[in-house]
């Protein structure tokens, strides 16, 4: 069976965060958006925790879903946690994700973390003093079950291997025992084509969640996990790698051009270079003559320690014109880009996708039609049609068939995905507050 997953996700005690960020209202856009299971995220933070063990009950190993409320959607226990500390002269910021095989392992972890002085009610995701590698160590001697996954690694400033404050590689991170990060999240500014050129990545999971601080935004970027059934247990075995009966069937990504640190360059001075032009014209400002801000194409290539190509395999289109990307020498999974549903029919009405309009017409094309991912992916248009009119069906199209016109990220400036390349190119809507 294949189970969508959304497993880091923040709920409304994290900084940032919308405030209707509650357990019962993510499940019931989870349903909406087609995700089978989210992270109940944050245990680490004391009020929120009360409420996971309020609101949820067991319903299988490791896995949760609501008390008294009608709704099938499952979670898993997940938290994010904020590494700030000191490693071969250098500050290091690195943020992971930690997940429970159940509530009472996950109380472990909580109070171990309060023993060792981190102060895990300031947020929601919390910032300590531990090392990642403390960090895990410490998690593996409550329960060996316990799995750390670093998280958005490519960000300058929070990922494993950032340019600002990451490694080189996650036997620097976590030395002895790299053996027990079994994958990574990419993040919204890079895809898996990217990472599948990391040779230590070869033998670990990519990993792509959404990050989402507001329920519209899950499921942006989501993993689909092949499994027997949903248990901790299996999804452990599934990022093991260790047999094709668990594994990640596919991961649906955001165009990581769209990502605030995609091209390399400086906002102020409106320099954007791809990894190709800073090859050729060094990591100077043209303009200003400092050093430009280090994209994560450029980043990737260092890590990778040789030439990596920027070019993508030629997607193979499915029976229902979606383009998939596929691993050449067949060691990863596939996985699609997608554009958002609300924004293809934002920008099909011409409109924001703040306006009523716009999310009612959303609203109806999942009610009708199953789920966003159904109607992003599966379902044939002329039923897109019929619901939702013909401009947005030919954006579907457009989207599944990667035929958008996109302008790169750089800098801290977000990258813009124009659905119909006549249009402005900017859609106004487009907050993009938490996407990195
Ligand atoms: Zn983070
Ligand atoms: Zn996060
Ligand atoms: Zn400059």
């Amino acid at each position: 069976m294949e189970f969508v997953t959304d497993l880091h996700l923040h709920s409304k005690y994290s900084r940032a965060v919308s405030p209707s960020m509650t357990l019962p209202f993510m499940a019931a856009w989870a349903v909406k958006k087609g995700i089978d299971v989210l992270s109940a995220t944050d245990f680490t933070h004391p009020l929120w925790f009360k409420e996971i063990k309020a609101l949820l009950e067991e319903d299988g190993e490791g896995v949760y879903k609501l008390k008294n409320i009608d709704n099938k959607t499952k979670f898993m226990l997940s938290t994010e946690i904020a590494s700030i500390f000191k490693q071969g002269e250098k500050l290091r910021r690195i943020h992971n994700l930690l997940f429970a095989p159940n509530l009472e392992i996950a109380e472990k972890i909580n109070k171990e973390l309060i023993r060792r002085g981190c102060n895990i009610a300031s947020d929601g995701r919390p910032i300590v003093g531990l090392s990642s590698k403390q960090l895990l160590e410490m998690a593996l001697s409550i329960d060996k079950k316990v799995i750390l996954i670093p998280c958005h690694v490519w960000t300058p400033h929070f990922g494993l291997y950032g340019s600002a404050s990451g490694f080189d590689t996650i036997e620097e991170a976590f030395g002895d025992l790299s053996k027990y990060i079994y994958g990574i999240e990419t993040g919204i500014s890079s895809d898996p084509f990217m990472n599948w050129q990391i040779p230590e990545l070869e033998k670990r999971a990519i990993l792509s969640f959404s990050d989402a601080h507001s329920a519209p935004k899950m499921g942006r970027e989501a993993t689909v996990f092949k499994l027997p059934k949903l248990s901790y247990s299996e999804f452990g075995k599934a990022l093991a790698m260790l047999d094709e009966e668990s594994k990640v069937s596919h991961t649906i990504e955001f165009y990581p051009e769209e990502g605030k640190y995609h091209y390399t360059g400086h906002r102020n001075c409106g320099v954007s270079l791809s990894p190709k032009d800073v090859k050729e014209k060094g990591a100077i400002c043209p303009v200003c003559k400092r050093k430009l801000i280090e994209g994560v194409m450029f980043r990737v290539q260092q890590v990778a320690g040789r030439e990596v190509s920027t070019d993508e395999p030629i997607p193979q289109p499915d029976e229902n014109g979606v383009n998939w990307i596929k691993d050449p020498k067949n060691i990863h999974p596939p996985f699609v880009k997608l554009v958002p549903l609300l924004e293809i029919v934002a920008e099909g009405l011409d409109s924001t996708t703040s306006s009523e309009k716009v999310k009612m017409l959303f609203d109806k094309l999942c009610d009708e039609l199953g789920s966003e991912l159904k109607v992003l992916l599966k379902t044939p248009l002329d039923d897109i049609k019929r619901v939702g009119g013909e401009r947005v069906a030919e954006g579907v199209l457009k989207v599944r068939r990667g035929d958008i016109s996109i302008t790169p990220g750089f800098d801290g400036e977000y990258g813009k995905v124009a659905i119909w390349s006549a249009s402005s190119g900017e859609r106004a809507s487009r907050d993009g507050s938490d996407k990195i």
